[in-house]
C-alpha cells in the first residue's frame, strides 16, 4: 500500500500519520507545525483524502470522485477555517454534530493557529474535547509552542521537514511549466530554506525579480562593509530611512552572506545558505580575514539589536562601520 505518494519528502509524516491511516488508527486531532510553504495544508488535504478514499493500493488514489473533491478544496465535509475569534469558534462547535454531506468523516482544518489569543484557544479547546467520533481536526501553525499545553496534549504534533535543495530543483524541473534559467532557480531555492511552496510561489517573475534585487543588495552591502566603504553606509541609510523592517531583512540576509564567507574558509564543500556557487563564495572570502568576517557578524547583530530598541537607521549603520574599522 502506497501512502501520500504525491507528498515530497516528509518521510516522518508519511511514517506516523500514513501508518495510522493505513491501520485505521488515526487520532481525532493533529497539529501540523512548520514554516509557511512547507506543505502543511497539502498534508491535511492528502490525509483527509487518504482517510476517505477506498482505494486498496494507494492512499489517496487521487483520481476517485472523493479524492478529486477533497484535493481541490471542493468537498463540503473538509473545511478550512481562519477562526481566531471566540464567537467564530463557538459557531464551529455547533456544527460538530451535523451529519456529513458526502463522506464518512468531517474534517476541520484551522489555519494559522499561532495567531489565536488565549481566549480563542480556550474556545478551541472546548471544540477538541470529546468531539463526535467522525470528526478529525488539523491545526496548522508555524510553531506549536504558541499553543496552550492543554491543546498540545490533545493532539499529535507533526512537524514538516525542510526539503533538500536538489529535491526541490528536480521537482520544479519535472513538474513546473514555468521556464526558468537554472541559475535563477538555484537562487530562489537557496532562499527558500527547503520550502517547496516558497519556491513555487517565487516562480512568478515579478516576485523573483524583487528577491534577486534584495539578494544583490545584500551581497553588495556585505562586501562594501568588509571593504570599509563608508559611502555605502550613507547610501543604505538614505534608502532605508523610513523602512526599518526592510533594513532588518537586509541585515539578516547579510548575516547569511557572512556565514557562507566564514564557512568556506573551513571547508570548501560546506553547504551554503546564500551563495549558489562555492567558487563565488570562495573568491569573496579569500579577500577578507576570518577575524574581519566575524567582526562584521558581531557588528550587524549589534545593529539588529539597536534597531529593535529604536536606534535611528543612520546611527545603526555608523555603528557597524565603526566596529568593523576598529576590529580590522
Ligand atoms: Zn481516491
Amino acid at each position: 500500500m502506497q501512502i501520500f505518494k504525491s507528498l515530497i519528502g516528509n518521510e516522518n509524516i508519511k511514517n506516523t500519520l500514513g501508518s495510522a491511516i493505513i491501520n485505521s488508527e488515526f487520532l481525532h486531532a493533529y497539529i501540523i507545525e512548520g514554516p509557511r510553504g512547507s506543505g502543511r495544508h497539502t498534508i491535511a488535504r492528502l490525509a483527509s483524502a487518504a482517510i476517505m478514499c477506498k482505494d486498496k493500493n494507494s492512499l489517496p488514489c487521487g483520481i476517485c470522485n472523493t479524492c478529486h473533491k477533497i484535493l481541490n478544496d471542493n468537498c463540503a465535509d473538509v473545511r478550512f477555517f481562519d477562526a481566531f475569534k471566540v464567537d467564530d469558534i463557538r459557531k464551529i462547535k455547533e456544527t460538530l454534530y451535523e451529519s456529513t454531506t458526502e463522506c464518512e468523516y468531517k474534517v476541520y482544518v484551522f489555519n494559522d493557529c499561532e495567531k489565536m489569543n488565549v481566549a480563542s484557544q480556550n474556545a478551541l479547546l472546548l471544540v477538541l474535547e470529546e468531539p463526535p467520533k467522525n470528526v478529525i481536526f488539523f491545526l496548522i501553525c508555524n510553531d506549536s509552542s504558541a499553543l496552550l499545553e492543554t491543546i498540545r496534549s490533545r493532539a499529535q504534533i507533526l512537524r514538516t521537514m525542510p526539503l533538500e535543495n536538489d529535491v526541490i530543483f528536480d521537482y520544479v524541473k519535472n513538474n513546473s511549466r514555468v521556464q526558468i534559467d537554472e541559475k535563477r532557480l538555484k537562487e530562489i531555492i537557496i532562499s527558500s530554506r527547503g520550502s517547496l511552496g516558497y519556491t513555487l510561489d517565487m516562480l512568478d517573475e515579478s516576485k523573483a525579480d524583487s528577491l534577486f534585487k534584495e539578494r544583490e543588495r545584500a551581497r553588495v552591502f556585505t562586501e562594501n562593509i568588509l571593504n570599509n566603504d563608508t559611502e555605502c553606509a550613507r547610501l543604505i541609510s538614505s534608502m532605508f530611512q523610513t523602512s526599518r523592517d526592510k533594513l532588518k531583512e537586509l541585515f539578516s540576509m547579510s548575516l547569511n552572506v557572512l556565514r557562507d564567507l566564514a564557512i568556506v574558509k573551513k571547508s570548501r564543500n560546506a553547504s551554503l545558505c546564500f551563495y549558489t556557487s562555492q567558487n563565488d563564495a570562495l573568491a569573496t572570502s579569500s579577500r577578507h580575514s576570518i577575524k574581519k568576517i566575524i567582526t562584521a557578524v558581531e557588528a550587524i547583530e549589534n545593529a539588529l539589536y539597536d534597531l529593535n530598541v529604536n536606534a535611528s537607521v543612520p546611527c545603526a549603520l555608523t555603528n557597524i562601520m565603526t566596529q568593523i574599522k576598529k576590529g580590522s
